[in-house]
């Protein structure tokens, strides 16, 4: 049976020119960057043409880009050291952010007691920037403001540029947490004044196990992990060439094959919308109705029966989506995401997060909107 792969959201295939140049750099270059004889020269060299190759594509100086393993540990450095190093007394949020931001602002709470203020979700699943330019406005207190580009639920977009023009007009710092945006969409961080964001190359074709955080110089941020000089002493730990080089390599061919791919995974986002309208009718989608162009988060107008067998029928045929919702399979948990913005009725329905990639097809929406029509 063939696998119908529909959650590039929570993590995407490996683009085949990736793995040929990891597989280059794991057989010929296993020497340690930090060592000073040429095998380990030649290794640092892969790393830090990799850092420039990545820093071209954001407009930034390569000395801002640190890589990390991953978004969460990213995320987690950002909110911590901001608030141990950098002296922030308050972070605005939401409580739509990825868990492994909402974790560490929750930790930063408790272990230094900084004052979090979680922003409004307006219905249509945006947050309420009226509310954000009014606290700004209202305190001096120093605040860092951290808000996703992307939701990885829903798809639901920040004003990026909004946001920052108001952080930088009232001297808070700006953390974006971009896993589900960068390689997906351009990102100029010379015109917009954000001062971190964060990427994991799993989410743009690349290998898991790797990802960047940038940290625009003016930002004396500390490390999380000590032991070692790497990453100019912000991130110590023997570096991963090969994982480096895959994940420049899969940034470099997101953002050549930009245009297309964008423009495929749009095409195919609006026919599974126009025929899941035409199969269901009553369908809903969750978010504001211009969600970023990979993401559906599906509200289908089935009985609790239904519901309960819907994931367990899908995966029985092949495909993989997402249950981005009410109650997750054994657990009676609603989404934390779906819970700020949906109303109580709506949040007891099944809600199917479909996310597409460039190499998916019509065939498989059809093949999709069948099994929907046989659960
Ligand atoms: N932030 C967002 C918006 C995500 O979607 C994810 C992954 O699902 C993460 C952070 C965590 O990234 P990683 O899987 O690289 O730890």
């Amino acid at each position: 049976m063939s696998q119908i792969y529909l959650d590039n959201a929570a993590t995407t295939s490996v683009r085949p020119e990736v793995v040929e140049e990891m597989i280059k750099v794991l057989t010929h270059d296993f020497g340690n960057p930090s060592s000073t004889y040429s095998i380990g020269r030649h290794s640092k060299a892969l790393i830090e043409n990799a850092r420039k190759s990545i820093a071209k594509h954001f407009k930034v100086s390569a000395s801002e880009i640190i890589f990390t393993s991953c978004g969460t540990e990213g995320n987690n450095w950002i909110i911590r050291s901001a608030v141990r190093d950098l002296g922030i007394k308050r972070i605005i949020t939401t409580k739509i952010e990825h868990h492994c931001t909402l974790y560490a602002v929750q930790q930063m709470e408790k272990e230094y007691g900084v004052e979090v203020v979680y922003l409004s979700i307006l219905p249509n699943s945006e947050i309420d920037y009226d509310q954000l330019e009014n606290l700004l406005n209202e305190s001096e207190i120093p605040t860092l403001v951290s808000l996703m580009h992307v939701n990885n639920e829903v798809g639901t977009v920040l004003d990026l540029d909004r946001v920052a023009a108001m952080c930088q007009k009232n001297n808070a710092l700006f953390h974006s947490d971009t896993v589900q945006s960068v390689g997906k969409i351009e990102i100029d961080l010379e015109k917009t004044p954000v001062d971190f964001i964060v990427a994991s190359a799993h989410k743009f074709h690349g290998p898991k196990g790797a990802g960047f955080t940038f940290v625009r110089k003016k930002n004396a941020l500390k490390p999380l992990i000590v032991g070692g000089e790497q990453e100019k002493g912000m991130r110590a730990g023997t570096e991963a060439p090969h994982q480096v080089v895959g994940m420049a390599k899969a940034l470099e061919l997101s953002y050549q094959h930009l245009e297309e791919d964008s423009k495929k995974i749009t095409d195919l986002r609006d026919y599974c919308k126009m025929s899941l309208e035409q199969n269901f009718p009553g369908v809903k989608f969750n978010g504001n109705g211009s969600t970023f162009y990979n993401v559906l988060n599906i509200l289908l107008p089935f009985s609790p029966e239904k519901t309960a067998m819907m994931l367990f029928h899908l995966d029985m045929k092949g495909v993989a989506v997402s249950r981005g919702s009410a109650c997750q399979s054994g657990s009676q948990k609603p989404s934390h995401v779906l819970a700020e913005f949906l109303k109580d009725e709506d949040l007891l329905k099944p809600s199917l997060r479909v996310s597409f990639g460039h190499d998916n097809s019509k065939e498989e929406i059809d093949f999709l909107i069948n099994v929907l029509k046989n659960v």
